[in-house]
């Protein structure tokens, strides 16, 4: 049995839980002292007692836990998750009539109601990622809600958390049903992606960039040169060479991306030979591509948020104005610069002061011509804005 303990809300974050913000932070809560086990129920109470709502404690890198429901008398169980796994697979029926699509996210953490866990679609096999050891502690309510709701292949599960030792004896990501090929093929958008479900943290694609890669394939790939910087799998460089690209460079620090990409290339049936694929800093290639007076006419740039190499350390919020400042220097006039993070730490509105930024002290000149955030299948609360962490501008260098 969850145990249920009840904490008081100090007075100034009432009307904040009140109008449905629902991430638990510490500075809120008047009593921390008493929550202790990851995983407890928290009923969070005013300082007269009021019930307020029920939330669960879980740390993660954003806060301390998540609201599940402003019912008092809601018990937290299979039917509760179930009930809200149907409301999100309703809202992705489109997702699951696309043939052309497989792959897809089906339940988006606080997005969809609950915090702290996500599952994706492939093509049968759902994968859920866990963010604390507090949500993980509702386990088996969570299969039992899913085995309820859906017809599977397979359930596969990511841990993203420090399990402080616990659950050692789980030697694999797989959890039940059929176990998948490794890799499966999923389709996005008429495209094949090899995924490995049980093949370390990452399955071989982010999904939260399907409606980006749509567009540089159908409207910007055609006749142009392509670098893909941070390559990982080359999921950008897969469609530029579908949508009829010259040819495309795929640059990446980690080994595995060239058999990894290669992969990619040969489940689509592309020529290798116009394909590209180096394992090196990107920043060293900046500079090699100075050097040799190499332009492109489109530029993908795609750090993570954060990275330590064993020369450097990247963050994006520091480091992405230097970053389109090399980016802007291969770019021909009048191409473009794909600029993407997913830094979940700045805003838009910040993001396009870098750009501008990075252009001014270059005494460069430049044109928005689209931007993008997650798409509909990463649904995001209207209560937690900053859930929407990606950020992606297609930037026209005009000087
Ligand atoms: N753009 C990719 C995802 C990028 S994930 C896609 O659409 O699928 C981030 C990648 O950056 C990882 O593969 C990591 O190996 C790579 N990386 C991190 N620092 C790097 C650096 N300094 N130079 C090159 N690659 C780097």
């Amino acid at each position: 049995m969850t145990q249920e303990i009840k904490v008081t809300v100090k007075s100034e974050f009432i009307k904040k839980y009140k109008d449905g913000y629902p991430l638990i932070t510490k500075e809120s809560i008047q009593n921390w002292d008493k929550i202790t086990d990851e995983g407890s129920l928290l009923n969070l109470c005013d300082e007269k007692g009021g019930f307020i709502l029920k939330a669960y404690y879980g740390k993660q890198n954003k806060g301390y836990g998540w609201v599940l429901t402003p019912n008092k008398n809601e018990k937290i169980d299979s039917t509760f998750f179930a009930k809200k796994f149907q409301s999100a697979i309703n809202y992705r029926e489109d997702f699951y009539d696309d043939t052309t699509t497989t792959a897809f996210r089906v339940f988006n953490g606080e997005g969809d109601g609950i915090g702290g866990v996500t599952i994706d679609y492939f093509d049968g096999y759902y994968l859920l990622t866990w963010y604390s050891l507090g949500i993980y502690e509702f386990k088996s309510d969570i299969i039992e809600a899913l085995q309820k709701t859906v017809t599977y292949r397979g359930i596969y599960q990511k841990k993203r958390f420090d399990s402080k030792g616990k659950y050692l004896d789980e030697k694999d990501d797989f959890i039940c049903g059929e176990r998948a090929d490794a890799p499966i093929l999923v389709k996005e958008n008429g495209a094949n992606f090899a995924i490995y479900l049980d093949d370390g943290a990452m399955v071989g694609v982010f999904l939260d960039q399907r409606d980006v890669r749509k567009t540089i394939r159908d409207r910007y790939a055609k006749g142009k040169t392509v670098l893909n910087t941070f390559s990982y799998t080359g999921a950008f460089s897969i469609f530029a060479a579908l949508g009829g690209s010259i040819k495309t460079t795929s640059v990446d620090l980690a080994k595995r991306s060239l058999p990894k990409t290669t992969e990619q290339f040969e489940v689509n049936n592309i020529d290798l030979i116009n394909q590209e694929i180096i394992v090196e800093d990107v920043f060293n290639y900046f500079k090699y591509a100075v050097k040799k007076n190499l332009l492109y006419d489109l530029v993908v740039l795609d750090p993570p948020s954060f990275a330590r190499s064993k020369k450097r350390v990247f963050s994006a919020f520091k480091d992405y104005v230097n970053l389109l400042k090399e980016a802007i220097q291969i770019t021909k006039k009048g191409g473009i610069i794909v600029a993407s993070t997913n830094a979940a730490n700045f805003s838009m509105m910040i993001f396009s002061d870098f750009i501008a930024k990075a252009f001014k002290e270059l005494k460069g000149k430049y044109e928005v011509q689209e931007r993008f955030s997650l798409p509909k299948d990463f649904r995001v609360s209207d209560k937690f804005k900053e859930g929407n962490y990606l950020k992606v501008v297609f930037i026209k260098k005009l000087k």
